[in-house]
């Protein structure tokens, strides 16, 4: 440990983890071996946290859940820190000595590998363990927001503030964001940082205003909601796409941006939007937010997508074959959550059922050879008028408004071929004679053999009908 050069340190560590090793269940104790203070020991006194870094997920997750006030207790016993305790996942520490498992940590690890998310766990100041640079599998799509993530995180405040990361939904905007927290965190752990979620930070700044009973009550609870988000050094607001048009949350953006911006601190901001689509905010924050860069996050290609859910499976415990990696890749084309939420659920069941995970049963877990859904009169009617943005009623009325006439056509038309339903019988369904329903039948089954754009919509539709 090349920073307890100091005897007295290394002593006072070494008794702390003796002392905690005692103290907790047995089945804990290979993990304590392995913790590390980050910074010097006595060096941390002037911090109000003490950071222990380990290489060991799941047992910086079991201490800090379950065991933390024991942690904290023993520090103070054995180094008279009297420390708030955070742990943070180093993996380029190496494990002391290989530990034989007892059967007790046998156990929690098989619990850990069917949890669905086990490296859901958010440590003090808001970040996900997982979401680290090491864990974020960079591609071409992504490569220009990674890169300036990485220099924010070695020089925050100086360059790109604010970074604004745009991209749509499961691509790894918040992955990215938290990524820059715990770099920080590691490079500089002086330094305060906040996560929010946007939505969270207006509806505790409404809570602040609506729950006051007079103007000293305001003043108090708006310094303590201005202090929680202004007095950090690195403010990360996700979602910030929450706040177009809210206009009190825009206000209260616009003046933490400047109290911050102004003292050097970094601020991030994460949006499902890209800036040029928010449609609501006023100009003079729409102006703050431009001054910094905007970094776009695309879809994955192949490539990277299987190197997104094999890295996955690798931190999840529970390893993938190339085949099954190749095939959820497929599959799953446009949104990382649902490409590992689909990995962890096949992973859960075939872990806890004991079968090996082939294709075959990754298509039977996520439900592939599954019966087609039942087909009715009724979803094809809501299917068509939903693709044309119509009514229902107005399919079955005698309106002669152009996509209503095309909404009509092809409900006819995939209901005598989906169902096969004689024409007198779609005639009543559709309240029409049941002339008129044979002709539009045959006209469209003549037009889609003509032509390449109706033979799609009739193929969407009938892909979404049944679906
Ligand atoms: P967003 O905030 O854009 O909606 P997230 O950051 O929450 O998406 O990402 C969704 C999930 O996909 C997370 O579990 C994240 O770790 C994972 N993910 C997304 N992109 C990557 C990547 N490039 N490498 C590794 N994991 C990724
Ligand atoms: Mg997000």
């Amino acid at each position: 440990m090349a920073t307890l050069e100091n005897k007295k340190e290394k002593e006072a560590w070494e008794n702390f983890l003796f002392s905690l090793e005692n103290k907790l269940p047995g089945f804990v104790s290979p993990w304590i071996k392995d913790l590390e203070p980050v910074l010097p020991l006595f060096e941390n006194s002037k911090n109000d946290i003490f950071l222990i870094k380990s290489s060991q997920s799941f047992g910086i997750q079991v201490l800090q859940q379950k065991h933390l006030k024991e942690v904290e207790e023993t520090l103070f016993e054995s180094t008279n820190l009297k420390r708030s305790v955070r742990f943070i996942l180093d993996e380029t520490i190496k494990p002391k000595k290989k530990q034989k498992q007892t059967l007790e940590q046998k156990e929690h690890l098989e619990i850990a590998k069917k949890m669905e998310n086990m490296t859901q766990m958010h440590s003090f100041c808001g970040l996900n363990l997982k979401y680290t640079f090491e864990n974020f599998i960079e591609g071409e799509n992504s490569r220009f927001a990674y890169n300036i993530a990485k220099m924010i995180s070695e020089t925050p405040g100086q360059k790109y503030n604010p970074l604004f990361i745009s991209g749509s939904v499961g691509l790894g905007k918040t992955h990215l964001m938290q990524a820059i927290g715990h770099k920080i965190l590691k490079n500089f752990p002086n330094l305060k940082i906040r996560y929010t979620k946007a939505e969270e930070f207006g509806n505790k700044l409404i809570e602040s205003l609506n729950s006051c009973k007079n103007t000293s009550d305001l003043n108090e609870k708006m310094r303590k909601f201005r202090d929680m988000h202004r007095n950090v050094d690195v403010l990360l607001i996700d979602d910030i796409q929450w706040i177009d048009g809210k206009k009190r949350t825009e206000e209260e953006i616009f003046n933490t941006f400047d109290a911050l911006y102004h003292a050097g601190k970094q601020i991030v901001f994460a949006s499902d939007r890209p800036l040029s689509a928010f449609e609501l905010i006023p100009d003079r924050l729409r102006s703050r937010f431009e001054w910094g860069i905007e970094a776009n996050i695309k879809i994955p290609n192949l490539e990277t997508r299987i190197e997104i859910v094999k890295h996955h499976a690798n931190l999840s415990n529970y390893p993938i074959s190339d085949d099954v990696a190749l095939f959820l890749a497929q599959e799953y084309n446009s949104n990382i959550r649902e490409l590992e939420g689909a990995y962890n659920k096949i992973s859960a069941r075939a872990s806890i059922e004991g079968v090996e995970l082939t294709v075959d049963i990754a298509k039977e877990y996520l439900g592939f050879f599954e019966k087609k859904k039942k087909i009715t009169i009724e979803n094809i009617l809501e299917t068509c008028a939903k693709y044309f943005c119509v009514e229902k009623e107005d399919i079955l009325s005698s309106a002669r408004a152009k996509e209503i006439v095309n909404a009509r056509k092809y409900a006819i038309y995939l209901s005598r071929e989906l169902l096969d339903l004689s024409y007198p019988l779609l005639a009543q369904e559709f309240r029409k004679n049941h002339t008129t329903i044979m002709y539009q039948h045959e006209k469209l089954k003549k037009d889609i053999s003509q032509n390449k754009a109706m033979k799609i919509i009739t193929d969407e539709l009938s892909q979404l009908i049944q679906k």
